[in-house]
């Protein structure tokens, strides 16, 4: 069987090591994606130390993944060996509970992780469920394509609603929302607000506090279309 070099994290704390493991094959509704690039972000530390509940080791991180589809699985009809593709947090969803019902699939009920729940981009070819799957321009490099998996879609994700509605948002407007089991953390800021705060359901004192920075206009681009 063909191999291919992974760098896992064999248990909670444990250090970064590079080791050879046979290259797996795409399950029904599976693809294998070639990466080409991953990205590095700090919820990564979340496999490194154990600090997400259920992790089984070892583990794969990488969370930021760009590269090509290798192989696909039963039943992928909407993916072929070839397509440059990426994978970010969000690694798949179940399509019946309420909130993929209402398409919220970054909200679903059984929501796999890419890299908590199977393993990561920090190795040559990775398995991921078809659904995880984001197409890539082929012209974007693999190594810029990459960290927008994660860090750009949470940056873009936050400023766009402020952008269709059209507030001048201050330069540390951040809107993320962490599914953590048990926990809901959000960061909110808005213009004219003097602090961020990050809240919890389960305990309304904030977590942390940032400072508000000067505003600043935020400029569409010029492919911008204003919604109707
Ligand atoms: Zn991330
Ligand atoms: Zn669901």
């Amino acid at each position: 069987m063909a191999r291919m070099k992974a760098v896992q994290v064999r248990k909670p704390g444990g250090s970064f090591e590079l080791v050879e493991r046979n290259i797996p094959d795409p399950a029904r509704g599976q693809v294998r994606i070639k990466v080409e690039a991953c990205g590095i972000c700090h919820s990564d530390v979340l496999v490194k130390e154990g600090l997400w509940p259920g992790i089984q080791y070892p583990r794969v991180p990488g969370h930021e993944i760009a590269g090509r589809i290798d192989a696909v699985g039963a039943d992928v009809t909407n993916w072929q060996a070839g397509q440059r593709v990426g994978v970010g947090w969000h690694g798949g969803h179940c399509f019946t509970c309420e909130f993929c019902r209402r398409g919220d699939f970054i909200l679903c009920r059984n929501e796999k992780i890419t890299a908590i729940h199977f393993d990561g981009g920090y190795q040559e070819y990775v398995i991921a469920p078809a659904e995880a799957v984001a197409a890539i321009p082929d012209d974007l490099p693999a190594a810029e394509a990459a960290p927008l998996m994660c860090a750009g879609i949470t940056v873009f994700n936050s400023l766009a609603p402020a952008i269709w509605s059209r507030f001048k948002v201050s330069a540390d407007l951040v809107i993320s929302v962490f599914n953590m089991p048990g926990k809901w953390d959000t960061v909110l800021s808005r213009s004219g607000a003097d602090r961020t705060k990050t809240r919890s359901p389960a305990n309304s004192e904030p977590l942390f506090t940032l400072t508000r920075r000067p505003e600043i206009p935020l400029r569409p681009s010029k492919n911008w279309v204003a919604p109707a």
